[in-house]
């Protein structure tokens, strides 16, 4: 299996080319070439880190099955709690694939756990002998879910940068208490955007790589642009699906519905890489919260990101610019000029429209739709009251678009994180009075709704810090250079 690019498919790389380099040149992104085809009745019955070794198998060729099946198992096994995958009713023709199982409790670690042991090997297999280091820029999330998985990897160093006073309680506390000896975490004063800004202005500064270079240092990132970041997720839609067949709420060849709470489009895209593989899927349904810019795109054909830019109670979905798009445009027009021309008119002018037949196809695999904080705080409250079933503020949006989009076929909503890593939002819409600190929060949600705080979570404010230090954006580039 080789890579193009979506702007140049002359290009051909090899999936380990494809992960070490992260970006293709003029900003494209590598897409694989075809799409493996499933063996829908080998695979069935296969343990969640059995599935993901064939599905990834067909994918990265170039990796032997020996690490694969290594690297899936020490993943996706005692990790998560045996809970990979795991697939609930929450009622009739409703379910949720709960992601939220892993170390740092939000769905990205499916991806970040083994993305981190993907460009070890890739190191290996193309006989590269540098140290890589990676600068990270988070509002949050990303940050731990990345040292969580990079953290003690030989040959690699990570740094994160979070905006000092932008996350969570719990969210900075999961990144200041993180071990490991190859590990750097600094609050940079101002907001996410300085922080992003000061991390981007490294990546692009020529000095700077020269300098890392004689010391035989590379930089690289660990966002979701990354094909070794996509592959991972497009298990998960099959091992539901498997489930579902369990459960007797699919007849086994008929199609399943999915909901995805939709920030980069990485996540929903991976379900259509599952559909073309041969996965009987129906609609992905892309849910939005009030920055809607996906909504009006899969409705109308016309992507504008010239709008307000909301801040909302599912942070992880605030998002304009929807890098992971540019896949799906590629897979459906198949012509890397239309991809270029219209990435290139959104970085002018910040909008697109794209033809009829493109629209057309987009439309025969997803449906959209959106919903704002109160609608996402009314969802929370009925699924606890009807359901009996707790979910977060970013699953919320998805559940409630779910519930406009059902055709008929079963639906599962990809639940994308837990509940308890965002106690404040939850207990507001469960209508409890809040208290100040989050884990006074998480206690009072535990004895609202009887659910257990993840260990992972609880643990947080007994954990040594480890990283204290606040800098100033324009001291990044020394902290990448330390
Ligand atoms: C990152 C994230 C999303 C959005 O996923 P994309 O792949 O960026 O579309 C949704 N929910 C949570 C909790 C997330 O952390």
């Amino acid at each position: 299996m080789q890579y193009q690019s979506t702007r140049d498919s002359r290009l051909h790389v090899s999936a380990s080319e494809a992960i070490v380099r992260g970006l293709a040149p003029q900003s494209g992104l590598f897409v694989p070439e075809t799409f493996p085809a499933a063996d829908l009745e080998g695979w069935r019955h296969l343990s969640y880190p059995e599935l993901a070794q064939k599905v990834l198998a067909g994918y990265l060729t170039d990796y032997s099955a020996d690490f694969l099946q290594e690297a899936t198992e020490a993943t996706y096994g005692a990790a998560f709690g045996g809970n990979a995958g795991r697939t609930v009713r929450v009622h009739d023709g409703l379910y949720a694939l709960e992601l939220w199982h892993g170390p740092t409790c939000a769905f990205k670690d499916y991806a970040l756990q083994l993305m981190p042991k993907l460009l070890v090997e890739a190191k290996r297999n193309l006989g590269r002998q540098e140290t890589t280091r990676i600068l990270v820029a988070t509002s949050g999330d990303t940050g731990k879910a990345a040292l969580a998985g990079y953290a003690n990897l030989d040959g690699i160093e990570i740094s994160v940068f979070y905006p000092d006073a932008g996350t969570s309680e719990i969210q900075r506390l999961q990144m200041v208490t993180q071990e490991g000896k190859n590990v750097q975490v600094y609050a940079v004063e101002g907001n996410f955007d300085d922080a992003q800004t000061g991390v981007k202005r490294v990546f692009v500064d020529a000095s700077v790589a020269e300098e890392l270079e004689k010391r035989n240092i590379r930089l690289s990132s660990a966002n979701s642009i990354n094909w070794g970041r996509l592959a991972p997720q497009i298990v998960y839609y099959f091992y539901a699906y498997f489930r579902l067949v369990d459960q007797g709420a699919v007849a086994w060849g008929k199609p399943v519905d999915f909901c995805v709470p939709t920030g980069n489009f990485g996540d929903i895209l991976a379900g259509y890489y599952a559909k073309q593989m041969g996965l009987p899927v129906g609609k992905l349904v892309c849910a939005s919260n009030k920055n809607n810019v996906l909504t009006d795109f899969i409705r109308t054909g016309t992507y504008d990101a010239r709008r307000t830019f909301y801040k909302t109670t599912s942070p992880s979905m605030d998002i304009l610019i929807s890098s992971n798009l540019e896949r799906l445009l590629y897979h459906v027009s198949g012509s890397s000029e239309k991809v270029a021309a219209w990435m290139q008119e959104l970085a002018r002018t910040g909008k697109y429209t794209v033809d009829a037949e493109t629209l057309s196809a987009i439309q025969q695999n997803f449906a959209a739709g959106f919903a704002g904080d109160e609608e996402g705080a009314d969802e929370i409250r009925s699924r606890f009251e009807v359901d009996h079933y707790l979910c977060d503020t970013h699953t919320a949006v998805a559940f409630r678009v779910a519930e406009n989009c059902r055709s008929g076929a079963p639906m599962v909503v990809l639940s994308t994180a837990s509940p308890f890593k965002f106690p404040r939002d939850v207990l507001v819409a469960l209508g409890v009075q809040v208290p100040d600190s989050d884990f006074a929060a998480m206690s009072v949600l535990t004895e609202k709704t009887g659910e257990g705080a993840p260990e992972s979570l609880q643990v947080l404010n007994s954990l040594p810090v480890r990283f204290t230090q606040v800098i100033a954006p324009d001291q990044i580039r020394t902290a990448a250079l330390r």
